[in-house]
């Protein structure tokens, strides 16, 4: 299965890693994670499900709100991001408590 890039930092640069427990009757796992940004998936039994697991890895609401709040910093926006702080803050309030909610 191919895996697709990071969906935090757009790298390809990505690794298969195999967790082999020290006692023998416990059976290894396999995560995959991003060279780049170190982001990985949680250990799966499988390479396949850690392949799986990795493709269908989305960017939580919160970083994206995260990245127009760092966007609106840009000097050229300071005008409207002085304005628009407050509702960005709320925003963000929003999106936690929803993320919160739905347990993610
Ligand atoms: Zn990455």
């Amino acid at each position: 299965m191919d895996l697709k890039p990071c969906p935090f930092c757009g790298s390809e640069k990505l690794v298969f890693h195999k967790y082999s427990p020290r006692h023998a009757s416990f059976s290894c796992f396999y995560y995959v994670a991003c060279e780049s940004c170190k982001s990985e998936t949680s250990m799966r039994d499988s390479r396949e499900l850690a392949s799986e697991s990795w493709n269908q890895r989305k960017i939580p609401n919160i970083q994206y709100a995260e990245v127009l709040v760092e966007w609106m910093k840009d000097s050229r926006f300071k005008e409207e991001y002085t304005a628009l702080q407050t509702v960005f803050d709320r925003l963000v309030e929003l999106i936690v408590e929803e993320e919160r909610k739905s347990g993610t």
